[in-house]
């Protein structure tokens, strides 16, 4: 832009009137006060906003995410807690129920069996009513397998159904290698009875000091299925109990039959990263994973669930997973977004608003800038901003200057145009009014004259006179020739004490006529001291001519000069025309 300006003037204006817009300058985005005002009020509105929104985002996600996965962590221990704690409340209660004198006094008192017997059954009982719904059968079994008094649910079994076989099973095998006080809780099985899935409890039974036979009941597996629905809400999430073969003990959304094998997690549509949890929670790890499945991410926290009974066996390797979807975590993310499109709006008000400020107050000097340009044109614009600000006393100051260089200009164009000394008008102005009227006439081949008068033996007058004299008898044969003109006529100081005048639409008898009017009013007019000139006044003499075809301005006045100068030879004080 200042390139444009140390060009010469000429050259600028060219291209000022060339862009049409009239500002001329055009200002680049970086120097303009509009982007000025937009950044700084950018800068002072929105970087504090901002960092402080950005600080407080990161701050509060990273919180947020820390207190969802601690949540995470503790609800899987407690439901990790609830199974362990369910293990040892029964082994505990199994070992409580084996306390009671009707087992060994079985074995001590063979006299007063069926006494002991039932006693044993109300203790079978009791246990039963301690667990509903958890345990499907308790017996007591002595050392050759035989079975000496069971419950089935509430239901007692009589003498000849009570179960002779030895090989029971493993579990029974197993039971008995327990020591005294210890509890054999073994892997899930088939109810000989109900053909349910069962968890078996076992404990050995002392009497005289010897292993005499076991304790033993049996817990429904659905019971942990329930156990986990009753601790995970549904919303929230889902959880599961893998065992240490990859079977699902339990799980939340699966409908595990009571009687149907457990299902194997991993299958082949489970997704690898899902898959690579299963491997690890067989392998009795913890940790938090995310995975996807269905489009949906997950995060799953799991754990192996401590089933390792402080006295006994447990033949129950569990691993516990709660899983949530990444949503779930986020929802109070999304709280942080609604922030974070707040500031996103706010970021687009204050650019606006620092839009509209800085137009608003640049639109002004603006308009200005285009007044200014225009004057520089030739035109004389006002500009009108109906402010009071400073930016309105700017414009009003424009106004004034405006009105200035108006009067200025008006005043320049009459100075140029009029001759300083007679107030007729000068050579120049003469010169142009000339060629023009000489072209319209040639065109629209119409009339014109032209008269040129010289002052006689004005140099006597000034010699006798003084000079001061002189130019004051100038004025006084102008202001004849003023008078003397009509108005489309133009007279004027052809230069030291010539006069002319140009008179359009008039041949050259009307122009002879104008010239002698002219002639005689001047002698007619008193002026001091005009006696002692030669021919005892201040006279004129004049040529008149008439345009001719063809002819151009130098021409006519060559010939009224010729006329002129005819006049003179002829005496003076006469007019004379050609
Ligand atoms: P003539 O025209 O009759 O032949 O005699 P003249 O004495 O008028 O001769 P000329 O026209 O050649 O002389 C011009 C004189 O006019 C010279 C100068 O002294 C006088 N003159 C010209 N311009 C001015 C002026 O502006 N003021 C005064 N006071 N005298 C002027
Ligand atoms: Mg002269
Ligand atoms: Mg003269």
């Amino acid at each position: 832009m200042s390139d444009e300006y140390d060009a010469p003037l000429e050259d600028r204006e060219k291209k000022g009137a060339g862009d049409g817009r009239g500002a001329g300058r055009m200002i680049s985005l970086k120097k303009s006060l509009r982007a000025k005002f937009t950044l700084i009020l950018f800068i002072v509105g929105m970087v504090p906003l901002a960092a402080t929104s950005i600080f407080f985002y990161y701050t509060a996600k990273d919180a947020l995410f820390k207190n969802v996965f601690k949540e995470l962590k503790w609800n899987a221990d407690e439901i990790s807690g609830i199974v362990e704690s369910h293990f040892a409340e029964a082994g505990k209660d199994l070992l409580i129920a084996s306390q009671n004198t009707a087992f060994n006094m079985y074995f001590m008192d063979p006299a007063n069996r069926s006494k002991w017997v039932s006693e044993q059954q109300n203790t079978l009982k009791y246990l039963r009513t301690v667990y509903p719904d958890v345990i499907d059968e308790a017996c007591f079994i002595d050392s050759t397998g035989q079975e000496v008094s069971r419950i089935v649910f509430d239901k007692l079994a009589h003498e000849h159904e009570l179960s002779s076989e030895e090989d029971r099973s493993e579990f029974f095998k197993k039971a008995f290698l327990l020591e005294k006080g210890e509890v054999f809780q073994g892997r899930p099985m088939l109810s000989e009875d109900t053909k349910r899935w069962v968890l078996p409890n076992a404990t050995p039974i002392m009497a005289n000091g010897k292993k005499a036979a076991i304790l033993h009941f049996e817990v429904t597996m659905t019971y942990f299925q329930r156990l986990l629905k009753s601790l995970i809400n549904p919303d929230r999430g889902y959880g599961f109990i893998l065992n240490d073969e990859g079977a699902f003990m339990a799980h939340t959304r699966l409908e595990l039959g009571e009687k149907d094998p457990f299902p194997m997690a991993i299958t082949p549509g489970v997704p690898p990263a899902l898959e690579a949890v299963y491997r690890r929670m067989v392998s009795m790890e913890s940790g938090i994973e995310e995975f996807s499945e269905g489009g949906k991410s997950y995060y799953v926290i799991f754990r192996p669930i401590d089933t390792a009974y402080h006295k006994g066996r447990n033949e129950n390797r569990w691993s516990l997973a709660y899983v949530i979807p990444s949503e779930r975590v986020y929802v109070e993310l999304a709280i942080l977004k609604y922030n974070a499109i707040v500031l996103a709006s706010t970021v687009v008000f204050i650019i606006g608003l620092a839009y509209a400020v800085g137009n608003y107050v640049t639109k002004p000097i603006r308009e200005l800038a285009r007044a200014t340009k225009r004057v520089a044109g030739g035109e004389m614009p006002r500009v009108d901003v109906k402010r009071e600000d400073e930016i309105g006393q700017l414009s009003d100051s424009f106004n004034i200057m405006v009105e200035a260089v108006k009067r200025r200009d008006e005043a320049l164009k009459s100075l140029a145009t009029t001759d300083g000394l007679t107030g007729l008008f000068n050579h120049r102005y003469f010169k142009s009014e000339l060629d023009r009227h000489v072209k319209a006439a040639q065109r629209f081949s119409r009339p014109l004259s032209l008269i040129i008068a010289d002052i006689d033996y004005f140099k006597h007058y000034n010699d006798r006179n003084g000079h001061p004299q002189g130019d004051a008898a100038l004025k006084t044969v102008a202001s004849v020739f003023a008078r003397s003109v009509r108005e489309v006529d133009i007279a004027a100081r052809y230069g030291g004490e010539e006069f002319v005048v140009i008179l359009p639409e008039t041949p050259l008898e009307g122009a002879l006529v104008a010239a002698e009017r002219i002639r005689k009013k001047v002698e007619e007019e008193p002026v001091p001291n005009e006696e002692t000139q030669p021919n005892g006044r201040l006279t004129v003499s004049v040529g008149v001519a008439t345009l001719k075809e063809g002819d151009d301005m130098i021409k006519l006045i060559e010939a009224a000069d010729k006329a002129l100068y005819a006049a003179k030879e002829e005496g003076r004080n006469r007019v004379r025309g050609g």
